[in-house]
């Protein structure tokens, strides 16, 4: 198992190095991270030997059981998943990140229950670009309001947007999704906040999101294999 994601993280690092260049970016501007839900913590420790310090987790209490038995890691946790308002506290006491943000309420809470010796909470906005019906995310014309609310909340710091993408049948849908999100990160940007960050991009569509200016891309079944 070891080797076995150790040699998966070579690869989707490939992955991300080329569709970079193709894409005239740096090859430092896209930063990886592995999406460990459902794996065991002996996932997430070989693939912190394999030089892996990011992980991300979408199930609430099973990330945080996960950040407590590799305490002895530095490793950075990311919440991708969604938020119910009686697990928002466990997620600011245990993830440095946050990428499913989509109600001013979760952010609040967020906010108020982010304990004063830890730096901000960094937050991407789940925004749902292209109207998915059973998905979590903010409908971009409520974005901007929302965007102008979170930036102003004290122990949150605002990063950028995540996205995902529905299921299509050719890329071109795709991409067209993740050039959506882009201009809607650019568009505040223009709004006066200052945001880097564009979490977009799974194991079978980092090189569409990377071409469409992703910051930021979730790599799970590449990294750690099929989930059961
Ligand atoms: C599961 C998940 C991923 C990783 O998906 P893969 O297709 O396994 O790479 C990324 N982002 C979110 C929000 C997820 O839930």
């Amino acid at each position: 198992m070891q080797e076995l994601v150790s040699n998966n993280l070579k690869q989707v690092r490939k992955r991300i190095e080329l569709a970079s260049a193709v894409a005239g970016r740096a090859s430092d501007a896209v930063k990886l991270l592995a999406v460990s839900k459902t794996m065991p913590a002996q996932a997430v420790r070989e693939a912190y030997a394999a030089g892996q310090t990011a992980f991300g987790e979408n199930y609430i209490q099973e990330g945080v059981d996960k950040i407590a038995s590799l305490a002895d890691l530095p490793l950075e946790w990311h919440c991708i998943g969604p938020i119910q308002s009686n697990k928002s506290k466990l997620v600011a006491e245990n993830f440095a990140w946050v990428h499913s943000v989509d109600r001013l309420k979760i952010a609040e809470r967020l906010s108020a229950q982010r304990p004063a010796h830890l730096p901000p909470l960094q937050i991407c906005l789940q925004v749902n670009v292209d109207g998915g019906q059973n998905k979590s995310g903010v409908a971009p014309q409520d974005l901007l309001a929302l965007a102008l609310a979170v930036a102003k909340l004290p122990h949150l710091q605002l990063r950028g947007l995540m996205t995902i993408p529905e299921p299509a049948d050719n890329e071109a849908q795709t991409r067209a999704v993740h050039r959506q999100a882009k201009e809607l990160l650019d568009g505040l940007n223009k709004a006066g906040l200052k945001l880097d960050t564009l979490s977009m991009g799974m194991t079978s569509d980092l090189e569409a999101a990377i071409a469409e200016g992703s910051t930021c891309v979730r790599v799970g079944t590449a990294i750690f294999g099929v989930r059961s």
